[in-house]
Protein backbone atom coordinates (compact mmCIF):
# COMPACT_ATOMS: atom_id res chain seq x y z
CA UNK A 1 0.00 0.00 0.00
CA UNK A 2 1.53 3.40 -0.76
CA UNK A 3 1.96 6.05 1.51
CA UNK A 4 -0.76 8.68 2.37
CA UNK A 5 -1.24 11.72 3.98
CA UNK A 6 -3.61 13.98 5.99
CA UNK A 7 -3.80 17.76 6.49
CA UNK A 8 -5.45 19.33 9.20
CA UNK A 9 -6.10 23.37 8.60
CA UNK A 10 -6.94 25.78 11.06
CA UNK A 11 -7.60 29.37 10.33
CA UNK A 12 -8.38 31.59 7.48
CA UNK A 13 -8.85 30.81 3.62
CA UNK A 14 -4.75 31.48 2.89
CA UNK A 15 -3.75 29.01 5.10
CA UNK A 16 -6.39 26.30 3.24
CA UNK A 17 -4.96 27.70 -0.41
CA UNK A 18 -1.89 26.89 1.49
CA UNK A 19 -2.80 23.48 1.93
CA UNK A 20 -4.57 22.88 -1.38
CA UNK A 21 -0.32 23.45 -2.45
CA UNK A 22 1.07 21.25 0.39
CA UNK A 23 -1.44 18.14 -0.71
CA UNK A 24 0.06 18.50 -4.52
CA UNK A 25 3.67 18.47 -3.02
CA UNK A 26 2.45 15.20 -1.41
CA UNK A 27 0.79 13.99 -4.31
CA UNK A 28 4.02 14.76 -6.61
CA UNK A 29 6.00 12.43 -4.44
CA UNK A 30 3.21 9.62 -5.63
CA UNK A 31 1.29 9.84 -2.25
CA UNK A 32 -2.22 9.77 -1.79
CA UNK A 33 -4.85 10.89 0.67
CA UNK A 34 -5.74 9.59 3.62
CA UNK A 35 -8.94 9.39 5.18
CA UNK A 36 -8.04 10.58 8.39
CA UNK A 37 -5.17 11.07 11.35
CA UNK A 38 -5.65 7.17 12.01
CA UNK A 39 -4.38 5.60 8.05
CA UNK A 40 -1.83 8.55 7.47
CA UNK A 41 1.91 8.26 7.17
CA UNK A 42 1.87 11.43 7.15
CA UNK A 43 0.32 14.26 9.13
CA UNK A 44 0.34 17.94 8.15
CA UNK A 45 -1.14 20.49 10.94
CA UNK A 46 -1.14 24.18 9.37
CA UNK A 47 -1.49 26.49 12.36
CA UNK A 48 -3.07 29.22 12.63
CA UNK A 49 -2.03 32.47 15.22
CA UNK A 50 -4.61 35.01 15.40
CA UNK A 51 -5.46 33.72 19.08
CA UNK A 52 -4.17 32.27 21.58
CA UNK A 53 -7.10 29.25 21.27
CA UNK A 54 -6.08 28.12 18.11
CA UNK A 55 -2.33 27.74 19.57
CA UNK A 56 -3.89 26.00 22.39
CA UNK A 57 -5.86 23.74 20.07
CA UNK A 58 -2.97 23.02 17.77
CA UNK A 59 -0.82 21.85 20.88
CA UNK A 60 -3.84 19.60 21.92
CA UNK A 61 -3.76 17.69 18.37
CA UNK A 62 -0.31 17.17 18.76
CA UNK A 63 -0.66 15.67 21.61
CA UNK A 64 -3.13 13.82 21.30
CA UNK A 65 -1.26 12.48 18.10
CA UNK A 66 1.75 11.57 19.65
CA UNK A 67 -0.21 8.88 21.47
CA UNK A 68 -0.95 7.55 18.00
CA UNK A 69 2.79 7.30 17.01
CA UNK A 70 3.34 5.30 19.43
CA UNK A 71 0.68 2.33 19.05
CA UNK A 72 1.57 -0.25 16.25
CA UNK A 73 -0.22 0.53 13.42
CA UNK A 74 -0.83 -3.10 11.56
CA UNK A 75 -2.66 -1.29 8.50
CA UNK A 76 1.01 0.98 7.71
CA UNK A 77 4.23 0.14 6.61
CA UNK A 78 5.96 3.40 7.61
CA UNK A 79 5.98 4.84 11.13
CA UNK A 80 3.60 8.06 11.61
CA UNK A 81 5.23 11.47 10.57
CA UNK A 82 3.78 14.70 12.34
CA UNK A 83 4.68 17.94 10.25
CA UNK A 84 3.95 21.55 11.72
CA UNK A 85 3.42 24.51 8.90
CA UNK A 86 1.45 27.56 8.61
CA UNK A 87 1.85 30.55 11.48
CA UNK A 88 3.27 28.39 14.38
CA UNK A 89 6.16 28.06 12.29
CA UNK A 90 6.57 30.98 10.54
CA UNK A 91 6.99 33.17 12.91
CA UNK A 92 9.32 30.74 14.71
CA UNK A 93 11.50 30.79 11.60
CA UNK A 94 11.56 34.41 11.57
CA UNK A 95 12.90 34.75 15.24
CA UNK A 96 16.35 35.34 14.55
CA UNK A 97 17.37 34.16 18.07
CA UNK A 98 16.25 30.76 17.36
CA UNK A 99 14.83 30.49 20.87
CA UNK A 100 11.02 30.25 19.08
CA UNK A 101 11.80 27.95 17.05
CA UNK A 102 13.47 25.96 20.06
CA UNK A 103 10.09 26.55 22.25
CA UNK A 104 8.35 24.94 19.98
CA UNK A 105 10.30 21.38 19.42
CA UNK A 106 10.07 21.41 23.29
CA UNK A 107 6.55 22.45 23.81
CA UNK A 108 5.55 19.62 20.78
CA UNK A 109 8.31 16.99 20.42
CA UNK A 110 6.59 14.20 19.07
CA UNK A 111 6.58 17.09 15.90
CA UNK A 112 9.09 15.06 13.10
CA UNK A 113 9.60 18.21 11.17
CA UNK A 114 8.60 22.45 11.46
CA UNK A 115 8.06 23.48 7.74
CA UNK A 116 8.23 27.17 6.72
CA UNK A 117 5.18 27.67 4.29
CA UNK A 118 7.66 29.64 1.97
CA UNK A 119 9.16 25.88 0.82
CA UNK A 120 5.95 25.19 -0.77
CA UNK A 121 6.17 26.50 -3.90
CA UNK A 122 3.83 27.15 -6.72
CA UNK A 123 5.21 24.89 -9.07
CA UNK A 124 2.36 21.71 -8.81
CA UNK A 125 -1.22 22.51 -8.77
CA UNK A 126 -3.30 23.09 -6.15
CA UNK A 127 -4.92 19.94 -5.57
CA UNK A 128 -8.61 21.40 -4.83
CA UNK A 129 -11.26 19.77 -3.34
CA UNK A 130 -13.96 21.69 -4.91
CA UNK A 131 -15.00 21.71 -8.81
CA UNK A 132 -16.77 24.99 -8.53
CA UNK A 133 -15.24 27.41 -7.02
CA UNK A 134 -11.15 27.82 -6.32
CA UNK A 135 -9.19 30.16 -4.12
CA UNK A 136 -6.47 32.07 -6.13
CA UNK A 137 -3.47 33.43 -3.95
CA UNK A 138 -1.96 36.61 -5.18
CA UNK A 139 0.38 37.56 -2.45
CA UNK A 140 1.72 36.82 0.91
CA UNK A 141 2.52 38.24 4.01
CA UNK A 142 1.92 42.08 5.25
CA UNK A 143 3.90 45.10 5.57
CA UNK A 144 1.61 47.45 7.53
CA UNK A 145 2.05 46.48 11.22
CA UNK A 146 -1.27 47.14 12.86
CA UNK A 147 -0.19 47.06 16.18
CA UNK A 148 -2.21 44.08 17.36
CA UNK A 149 -1.80 42.24 14.71
CA UNK A 150 0.54 38.59 14.01
CA UNK A 151 0.61 38.50 10.88
CA UNK A 152 3.83 40.56 9.36
CA UNK A 153 5.39 38.23 12.19
CA UNK A 154 4.21 34.92 10.95
CA UNK A 155 4.01 35.47 7.32
CA UNK A 156 6.44 37.87 6.76
CA UNK A 157 6.68 41.05 4.09
CA UNK A 158 4.14 41.21 1.74
CA UNK A 159 5.39 39.05 -1.58
CA UNK A 160 3.17 39.58 -4.72
CA UNK A 161 2.92 36.58 -7.08
CA UNK A 162 3.81 37.95 -11.07
CA UNK A 163 0.74 39.52 -12.67
CA UNK A 164 0.80 36.89 -15.57
CA UNK A 165 1.35 33.41 -13.36
CA UNK A 166 -2.03 34.87 -11.51
CA UNK A 167 -3.59 35.16 -14.50
CA UNK A 168 -2.48 31.70 -16.84
CA UNK A 169 -4.20 29.73 -13.19
CA UNK A 170 -7.16 31.52 -13.57
CA UNK A 171 -7.21 30.87 -17.16
CA UNK A 172 -6.76 27.38 -16.41
CA UNK A 173 -9.59 27.04 -13.65
CA UNK A 174 -11.88 28.63 -16.31
CA UNK A 175 -10.92 26.02 -18.99
CA UNK A 176 -11.49 23.96 -16.43
CA UNK A 177 -14.60 24.50 -15.86
CA UNK A 178 -14.23 26.35 -12.66
CA UNK A 179 -17.30 28.92 -12.15
CA UNK A 180 -15.97 30.77 -9.36
CA UNK A 181 -12.77 32.04 -7.93
CA UNK A 182 -11.76 34.23 -4.83
CA UNK A 183 -8.44 36.01 -5.04
CA UNK A 184 -6.44 35.58 -1.62
CA UNK A 185 -4.00 38.27 0.25
CA UNK A 186 -3.92 39.58 3.63
CA UNK A 187 -4.51 42.48 1.77
CA UNK A 188 -5.71 41.82 -1.75
CA UNK A 189 -6.23 45.41 -2.75
CA UNK A 190 -2.26 46.20 -2.27
CA UNK A 191 -1.16 43.77 -4.80
CA UNK A 192 1.64 44.58 -6.48
CA UNK A 193 3.37 47.27 -4.88
CA UNK A 194 6.70 45.04 -4.86
CA UNK A 195 6.52 44.38 -8.20
CA UNK A 196 6.73 48.22 -9.15
CA UNK A 197 9.15 49.23 -6.31
CA UNK A 198 11.18 46.35 -5.83
CA UNK A 199 10.80 44.32 -2.45
CA UNK A 200 13.50 46.28 -0.64
CA UNK A 201 11.23 49.80 -1.44
CA UNK A 202 8.31 48.72 0.21
CA UNK A 203 8.32 50.66 3.54
CA UNK A 204 6.13 51.98 6.03
CA UNK A 205 3.72 54.80 3.80
CA UNK A 206 6.37 57.32 5.98
CA UNK A 207 8.81 56.11 4.34
CA UNK A 208 7.85 55.95 1.14
CA UNK A 209 6.14 59.20 1.14
CA UNK A 210 9.18 60.61 1.68
CA UNK A 211 10.80 58.85 -0.98
CA UNK A 212 8.63 59.55 -3.77
CA UNK A 213 6.13 62.66 -2.76
CA UNK A 214 8.51 64.84 -0.71
CA UNK A 215 7.55 68.72 -1.08
CA UNK A 216 4.96 67.79 -3.58
CA UNK A 217 2.32 70.22 -3.76
CA UNK A 218 0.60 68.44 -6.23
CA UNK A 219 -2.71 67.06 -7.14
CA UNK A 220 -3.28 62.93 -6.01
CA UNK A 221 -2.14 60.64 -8.93
CA UNK A 222 -5.62 59.24 -9.91
CA UNK A 223 -7.35 61.32 -11.99
CA UNK A 224 -7.48 64.68 -13.25
CA UNK A 225 -4.90 66.52 -15.45
CA UNK A 226 -1.43 65.19 -15.86
CA UNK A 227 0.75 66.70 -12.28
CA UNK A 228 3.73 66.78 -11.80
CA UNK A 229 3.19 64.38 -9.58
CA UNK A 230 1.89 61.91 -12.23
CA UNK A 231 5.19 62.75 -14.23
CA UNK A 232 7.45 61.38 -11.50
CA UNK A 233 5.32 58.29 -10.71
CA UNK A 234 5.61 57.54 -14.67
CA UNK A 235 9.54 57.18 -14.13
CA UNK A 236 9.27 54.96 -11.22
CA UNK A 237 10.88 51.43 -12.42
CA UNK A 238 9.08 48.72 -12.90
CA UNK A 239 10.45 45.53 -11.36
CA UNK A 240 12.15 43.12 -13.57
CA UNK A 241 9.62 40.32 -12.69
CA UNK A 242 6.84 42.03 -13.59
CA UNK A 243 6.08 40.88 -17.04
CA UNK A 244 3.21 43.08 -17.64
CA UNK A 245 1.61 43.05 -21.13
CA UNK A 246 -1.60 45.25 -20.50
CA UNK A 247 -1.57 48.63 -22.27
CA UNK A 248 -2.49 51.29 -19.81
CA UNK A 249 -2.11 49.96 -16.52
CA UNK A 250 -0.44 52.70 -14.83
CA UNK A 251 -0.22 51.85 -10.90
CA UNK A 252 -3.12 53.09 -8.63
CA UNK A 253 -2.39 55.08 -5.29
CA UNK A 254 -4.55 55.96 -2.73
CA UNK A 255 -4.23 59.06 -0.25
CA UNK A 256 -4.80 58.64 3.19
CA UNK A 257 -3.99 60.51 6.55
CA UNK A 258 -2.52 63.24 4.45
CA UNK A 259 -0.29 60.68 2.39
CA UNK A 260 0.32 58.73 -0.47
CA UNK A 261 -0.35 54.87 -0.04
CA UNK A 262 2.01 52.29 -1.60
CA UNK A 263 1.24 52.16 -5.67
CA UNK A 264 -1.12 48.95 -6.43
CA UNK A 265 -1.74 47.07 -9.59
CA UNK A 266 -4.91 45.18 -7.54
CA UNK A 267 -8.03 47.31 -10.01
CA UNK A 268 -6.08 46.09 -13.22
CA UNK A 269 -5.53 42.06 -11.80
CA UNK A 270 -9.28 42.43 -10.90
CA UNK A 271 -10.43 43.38 -14.30
CA UNK A 272 -8.32 41.30 -16.09
CA UNK A 273 -9.43 38.38 -14.11
CA UNK A 274 -13.22 39.38 -14.26
CA UNK A 275 -12.93 39.73 -18.17
CA UNK A 276 -12.38 35.73 -18.25
CA UNK A 277 -16.11 35.30 -17.64
CA UNK A 278 -16.23 33.83 -14.44
CA UNK A 279 -19.67 33.45 -12.76
CA UNK A 280 -18.05 35.18 -9.34
CA UNK A 281 -15.19 36.49 -8.77
CA UNK A 282 -14.50 36.99 -5.48
CA UNK A 283 -11.24 39.00 -3.39
CA UNK A 284 -10.17 38.83 0.52
CA UNK A 285 -9.34 40.61 2.30
CA UNK A 286 -9.13 44.58 1.18
CA UNK A 287 -8.15 46.99 3.24
CA UNK A 288 -9.70 50.74 3.17
CA UNK A 289 -6.54 52.49 3.13
CA UNK A 290 -5.70 50.95 -0.31
CA UNK A 291 -9.39 50.87 -1.94
CA UNK A 292 -8.99 53.26 -4.91
CA UNK A 293 -11.78 55.06 -7.28
CA UNK A 294 -10.26 52.85 -10.04
CA UNK A 295 -10.78 49.72 -7.61
CA UNK A 296 -14.95 50.69 -7.11
CA UNK A 297 -14.85 51.68 -10.71
CA UNK A 298 -13.70 48.09 -11.87
CA UNK A 299 -16.43 46.25 -9.60
CA UNK A 300 -18.86 48.74 -10.29
CA UNK A 301 -18.70 47.76 -14.04
CA UNK A 302 -18.17 43.87 -13.78
CA UNK A 303 -21.44 42.31 -13.01
CA UNK A 304 -19.34 39.14 -11.90
CA UNK A 305 -17.43 40.47 -9.73
CA UNK A 306 -18.59 40.56 -5.99
CA UNK A 307 -20.97 43.26 -4.16
CA UNK A 308 -20.58 41.88 -1.16
CA UNK A 309 -17.13 43.39 -0.13
CA UNK A 310 -15.60 42.87 3.43
CA UNK A 311 -13.75 45.91 4.72
CA UNK A 312 -12.48 45.75 7.75
CA UNK A 313 -12.83 49.12 10.37
CA UNK A 314 -11.29 47.53 13.42
CA UNK A 315 -12.65 50.65 15.31
CA UNK A 316 -14.76 53.63 14.71
CA UNK A 317 -12.48 55.73 17.13
CA UNK A 318 -9.89 57.90 15.88
CA UNK A 319 -7.57 57.23 18.97
CA UNK A 320 -8.03 53.59 19.04
CA UNK A 321 -7.30 53.67 14.98
CA UNK A 322 -4.08 55.27 15.61
CA UNK A 323 -2.85 53.12 18.45
CA UNK A 324 -3.64 49.85 16.16
CA UNK A 325 -1.48 51.83 13.61
CA UNK A 326 -4.29 51.98 10.97
CA UNK A 327 -3.77 54.35 8.14
CA UNK A 328 -7.09 55.54 7.76
CA UNK A 329 -9.63 58.11 10.12
CA UNK A 330 -13.25 57.01 11.08
CA UNK A 331 -14.23 59.96 8.85
CA UNK A 332 -11.67 59.01 5.68
CA UNK A 333 -13.61 55.11 6.37
CA UNK A 334 -16.83 56.74 5.90
CA UNK A 335 -15.93 58.77 2.61
CA UNK A 336 -14.65 55.64 1.49
CA UNK A 337 -18.21 53.55 2.66
CA UNK A 338 -20.55 56.49 1.04
CA UNK A 339 -18.83 56.63 -2.11
CA UNK A 340 -19.00 52.75 -2.53
CA UNK A 341 -22.76 52.88 -1.71
CA UNK A 342 -22.80 55.43 -4.52
CA UNK A 343 -21.53 53.71 -7.00
CA UNK A 344 -22.28 50.24 -6.83
CA UNK A 345 -25.34 49.34 -6.80
CA UNK A 346 -26.97 46.18 -4.17
CA UNK A 347 -23.54 46.73 -2.23
CA UNK A 348 -23.50 44.58 1.00
CA UNK A 349 -20.87 45.72 3.48
CA UNK A 350 -19.07 43.03 5.79
CA UNK A 351 -15.93 43.81 8.26
CA UNK A 352 -13.72 43.12 10.88
CA UNK A 353 -14.01 45.01 14.27
CA UNK A 354 -11.69 44.23 18.07
CA UNK A 355 -13.42 45.18 20.84
CA UNK A 356 -11.03 45.97 23.98
CA UNK A 357 -8.23 47.21 22.65
CA UNK A 358 -5.77 48.25 25.15
CA UNK A 359 -6.92 51.42 26.45
CA UNK A 360 -10.42 51.64 24.62
CA UNK A 361 -12.45 53.65 26.68
CA UNK A 362 -16.29 53.73 26.81
CA UNK A 363 -16.86 56.67 24.66
CA UNK A 364 -14.35 55.60 22.41
CA UNK A 365 -16.39 52.10 21.81
CA UNK A 366 -19.25 54.12 21.25
CA UNK A 367 -17.71 55.76 18.62
CA UNK A 368 -17.31 52.50 17.35
CA UNK A 369 -21.26 51.89 17.76
CA UNK A 370 -21.64 55.29 15.78
CA UNK A 371 -20.12 53.92 12.61
CA UNK A 372 -21.72 50.62 12.76
CA UNK A 373 -25.12 52.06 12.67
CA UNK A 374 -23.90 54.87 10.17
CA UNK A 375 -22.43 52.04 7.74
CA UNK A 376 -25.46 49.02 8.05
CA UNK A 377 -23.01 46.08 7.70
CA UNK A 378 -24.29 43.03 6.55
CA UNK A 379 -21.97 40.88 9.09
CA UNK A 380 -19.37 41.79 11.71
CA UNK A 381 -16.43 39.10 12.81
CA UNK A 382 -15.73 40.44 16.26
CA UNK A 383 -12.98 39.80 18.16
CA UNK A 384 -12.50 40.50 22.12
CA UNK A 385 -8.78 41.45 21.71
CA UNK A 386 -6.22 39.46 22.80
CA UNK A 387 -2.10 40.25 22.66
CA UNK A 388 -0.05 38.23 20.52
CA UNK A 389 3.17 37.70 20.65
CA UNK A 390 6.42 39.89 19.04
CA UNK A 391 3.57 42.43 18.42
CA UNK A 392 3.91 46.51 18.86
CA UNK A 393 0.65 46.27 21.62
CA UNK A 394 1.97 43.59 23.46
CA UNK A 395 5.47 45.40 23.87
CA UNK A 396 4.32 48.71 24.93
CA UNK A 397 0.61 48.66 25.14
CA UNK A 398 -1.59 47.40 28.17
CA UNK A 399 -4.15 44.97 27.54
CA UNK A 400 -5.97 47.06 30.92
CA UNK A 401 -9.83 46.06 29.32
CA UNK A 402 -11.01 43.69 31.29
CA UNK A 403 -12.54 40.77 30.45
CA UNK A 404 -15.93 41.32 32.04
CA UNK A 405 -16.29 44.80 29.36
CA UNK A 406 -14.56 43.26 26.40
CA UNK A 407 -17.57 40.42 26.53
CA UNK A 408 -20.21 43.17 27.10
CA UNK A 409 -18.92 45.40 24.29
CA UNK A 410 -18.75 42.09 22.02
CA UNK A 411 -22.97 41.23 22.78
CA UNK A 412 -23.35 44.83 22.22
CA UNK A 413 -21.78 44.65 18.15
CA UNK A 414 -23.27 41.28 17.95
CA UNK A 415 -26.86 42.25 19.04
CA UNK A 416 -26.41 45.26 16.82
CA UNK A 417 -24.99 43.63 13.73
CA UNK A 418 -24.96 39.80 13.40
CA UNK A 419 -28.15 39.63 15.68
CA UNK A 420 -30.75 42.51 15.45
CA UNK A 421 -33.95 41.95 17.03
CA UNK A 422 -35.91 41.19 13.37
CA UNK A 423 -33.39 38.25 12.39
CA UNK A 424 -33.81 36.95 15.72
CA UNK A 425 -37.21 35.07 14.48
S1 LIG B 1 -4.60 43.38 10.38
FE1 LIG B 1 -3.05 44.86 9.69
S2 LIG B 1 -1.06 43.85 10.05
FE2 LIG B 1 -2.67 42.26 10.16
S3 LIG B 1 -2.74 41.38 8.10
FE3 LIG B 1 -4.30 43.00 8.20
S4 LIG B 1 -3.29 44.86 7.49
FE4 LIG B 1 -1.67 43.35 7.95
Amino acid sequence: MGLRYYIKTFGCQQNKADSERIAASFEARGMKPAKGYIDADYIVINTCMVRQSAEDRVYGLVRNLGKLKLKPRRSRTAGLKIIITGCMVGIAHRDKTGKMLQKLKERMPEVDEFLPIEEVGFDNEPIRTSKIHAWIPISNGCNNFCTYCVVPFTRGREISRPFEDILNEAKKLKEKGYKEITLLGQNVNSYGADLILGKKNIQVMEDLNKKYFENSKVNPPIGGQKSKLQLKIKKLKFNENLKLKIENCKPVYVKHLGRYRIPTLFPHLLEEVAKLGFEKVDFISSNPWDFSDELIDVIAKYLNITKTIHLPVQSGDDNVLKRMNRWYTSDEYLRLVANLKLKIKNLKLTTDIIVGFCGETDEEFENTVKLCKKVGFEKAYIAMYSPRPMTAATKVMKDDVPYEVKKKRWLILENLINKPPLKKN
